[in-house]
């Protein structure tokens, strides 16, 4: 028991979702107790099922957007990554989205307050909207339509990070802000409307790949093992400012549609749907932030990463179909 109270305690919202299991196995890993909150509203169960019966572990079903009240507690860290995630997710759920970054973000901020927890938020690449200027730095303003349909989700990010600075320099509380652009890997939900799922999921099933407008966009990916050691990292440092954590290897969605067909052997060809409105037309991050402050940058090839995904979803989608 003794052992056991010194070890770090963590607090990770979302900590049913894609990242925040990740998150909280690589927690775990590191030697912490981990208390996560999720109101399940799009996570799964399924991603911290390994997780049941481990005494350094624990689950609480709750909305962070409501008061959290964990009094027993001493807390070392709160890891606030709750938030829906996806395009699709967002704007069917656009209160929730708003509330989770805006009222969830002061419930937590509070918590670490009340705890004297270091604070971390996960922010995103979407703070810097349709940007102007790329590859996208720290420093970079954004270029964001707070009116359009991802606004809720941009807004609340950027809210939430403004949140996050006035509890730094008002309460003095320990924070950091790590923006993350589009990470993949295992976990994530196959239906959930990203464009790695979803091609790979079309991909399996045979299906036309839908892409979006002619496909000219581009996005870089990052393989979800090399952003959470990122983030681990930046949770371990003193620095307050805002720090990009992904991969620069940028490619079109086109690119990547065609990437997934020849890796998977697939005979889908490709569909062309319309552009959602506002979608960036580039995202690719700066990171020489983190390779400066953290030593950090990403390990895992493209083709290594998604090959491990292709894995996941081709497993998920067996047992899905065996049910
Ligand atoms: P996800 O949807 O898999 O996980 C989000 C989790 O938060 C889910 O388990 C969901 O049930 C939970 N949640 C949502 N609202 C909640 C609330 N009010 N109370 C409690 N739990 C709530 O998405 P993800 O990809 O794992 O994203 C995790 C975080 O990382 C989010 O904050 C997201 O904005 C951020 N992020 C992710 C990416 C990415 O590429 N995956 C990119 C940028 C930012
Ligand atoms: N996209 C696509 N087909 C799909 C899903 C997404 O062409 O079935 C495009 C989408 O328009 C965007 C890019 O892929 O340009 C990445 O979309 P995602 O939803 O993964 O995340 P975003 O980076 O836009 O937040």
């Amino acid at each position: 028991m003794p052992a056991r109270a010194k070890k770090p305690v963590s607090v990770v919202t979302g900590g049913a979702g894609f990242l925040g299991s990740h998150l909280t196995d690589r927690l775990l890993a590191e030697g912490h107790r981990v208390i996560a909150i999720d109101n399940l509203i799009t996570g799964n169960p399924a991603n911290i099922g390994h997780l049941a019966g481990n005494a350094d572990f624990r689950f609480i079903k709750h909305n962070v957007s409501n008061f959290i009240f964990l009094p027993e507690e001493k807390l070392d860290y709160v890891f606030h990554f709750a938030s829906p995630a996806s395009p699709i997710d967002y704007l069917e759920l656009p209160i929730p989205t708003l509330k989770v970054g805006a009222l969830g973000t002061h419930n937590t901020l509070g918590l670490a307050k009340d705890k004297k927890a270091a604070f971390i938020l996960a922010s995103t690449s979407e703070c810097y909207g349709d940007p102007l200027v790329h590859p996208q730095k720290e420093d970079y303003w954004g270029n964001v339509n707070p009116i359009g349909p991802r606004g809720v989700y941009d807004e609340a990010k950027r809210f939430a990070e403004a949140m996050t600075m006035a509890y730094h320099r008002y309460h003095k509380i320990d924070t950091k802000i790590v923006r993350i652009f589009n990470t993949y890997g295992p976990r994530m939900r196959l239906r959930d409307g990203r464009v790695v799922p979803a091609f790979i999921g079309q991909a399996l099933a045979g299906k036309p790949l839908t892409v979006f407008g002619d496909g000219s966009q581009t996005r870089s990916f990052c393989y979800v093992s090399d952003l959470i050691d990122g983030i681990f990292k930046l949770s371990q440092s003193k620095f307050h400012e805002p720090v990009n954590i992904g991969n620069p290897r940028e490619m079109t969605i086109k690119q990547f549609a065609e990437e997934i067909i020849r890796i998977m052997g697939a005979k889908s060809s490709i569909e062309y749907k319309p552009l959602p409105e506002d979608d960036p037309k580039v995202r690719q991050p700066d990171i020489s932030r983190a390779k400066k402050i953290l030593g950090w940058q990403p390990k895992v090839e493209f083709e290594e990463g998604i090959k491990k995904t292709i894995e996941y979803f081709r497993n998920a989608s067996k047992s899905a179909g065996s049910n």
